[in-house]
């Protein structure tokens, strides 16, 4: 069979790890890296990856059987996805939460309109986590589903903490803490706080001149972002930042506790511990691109979610020799 022809729209974090996914997945070939800057100025990880403009991209449809779209969900995506949806079949890792309804009614005009698969929201959370979530609530209905985040680098908490006066740089450590992760496991379905579920950990390098604990008091009172946490804040140097802290570990929990007799406790957890977390996010759009192709090929068209996908699709394999080697 020809290998499925991925294009990579938008090139950071996220279309480096789908470039380096694709590579490890023989049924795939990056057929080219879109992006909104100059292509000569990008240097994919692979000699050979074709790098084009955006506006290539409208004349490049006969090349490509799915987008995998790495911009970000704040700006890039909300935009980005409705447009090329209506011409191609297409995945995105939309994370808003509170915004993927509106998020979906939009892109599922769009790809009703141009008859292609556009699978919203993939990833981990929401994507794998949100799978586990579901899976537990349906065969345990008498039950708590739990999700703990971390020990993670947040983004948008280390963002939060860069814009404050006197932050020359910084990052944040989400963390789930121990004893509620026990609490959890034992089945006994604790009601927890959000202060009892996560510590905050910054690592910040001051501005010169600025005070420290002018800075730190900034840090913890920060409403939303903090003040609901136990928040630590370590102050270090320029090059500790660099060295220790440039890497994107994250990864968590998620636990659902339920009895079926009042005397039987079941428990489900599903775990990540990701050394990298866009690698891994990366890894799951490369994953259900494979199941969006074959998705548009059944004719199965308009908006998806991760909801909306037999497993077996995600596979290389074929249902037939899935049936002999892994039920
Ligand atoms: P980046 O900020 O690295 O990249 C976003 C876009 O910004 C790129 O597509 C690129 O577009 C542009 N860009 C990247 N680097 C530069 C640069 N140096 N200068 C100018 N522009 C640049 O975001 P990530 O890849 O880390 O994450 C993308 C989104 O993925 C996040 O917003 C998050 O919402 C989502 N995500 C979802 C997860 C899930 O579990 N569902 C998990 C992790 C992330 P272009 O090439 O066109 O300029």
């Amino acid at each position: 069979a020809n290998p499925i022809r991925i294009g990579v729209v938008g090139y950071g974090n996220l279309g480096r790890g789908v470039e380096n996914a694709v590579a490890k997945n023989p049924d795939m070939v990056v057929a080219g890296i879109y992006t909104r800057r100059d292509p000569a100025q990008l240097k994919p990880l692979f000699e050979g990856t074709p790098v084009f403009s955006m506006a290539d991209l409208d004349s490049h449809a006969d090349r490509i059987d799915v987008l995998v779209l790495c911009g970000g969900s704040k700006d890039d995506l909300p935009v980005q996805s409705l447009a090329l949806a209506a011409k191609f079949c297409i995945v995105d890792s939309f994370d808003t939460h509170a915004r993927i309804p509106e998020h979906f009614a939009a892109v599922d005009a769009a790809a009703q309109a141009g008859q292609t698969t556009a699978l919203i929201s993939a990833g981990w959370d929401p994507g794998m986590f949100s799978i586990n979530r579901i899976m537990g609530e349906a065969l345990l209905p008498d039950g708590a589903t739990y999700t703990f985040w971390g020990k993670g680098l947040s983004q948008g908490h280390s963002d939060a903490i860069r814009r404050i006066p006197g932050v020359a740089g910084g990052v944040q450590y989400t963390i789930p803490v121990e004893a509620a992760v026990e609490a959890v496991r034992s089945g006994t379905r604790p009601a927890l706080t959000t202060r009892q579920k996560h510590e905050r950990h910054c690592y910040v390098v001051l501005a010169e001149g600025a005070d420290a604990e002018t800075v730190r008091q900034a840090i913890v009172t920060m409403p939303h972002y903090f003040d609901e946490y136990d928040t630590t804040v370590n102050f270090i140097s320029a090059e500790e930042l660099k060295e220790q802290h440039s890497a994107m570990p994250h990864g968590g929990f998620v636990i659902r506790s339920g009895n079926t007799t009042e005397q039987n406790k079941q428990v489900i957890e599903y775990r990540l511990q990701l050394d990298s977390n866009p690698e891994f996010t990366s890894s799951v759009l490369v994953a259900y691109a494979r199941a969006v192709h074959r998705m548009k090929q059944c004719g199965m068209t308009g908006a998806k979610t991760v909801f909306d996908v037999a497993p077996g699709w995600l596979s290389p394999k074929s249902a037939e020799q899935l049936r002999k080697e892994a039920l």
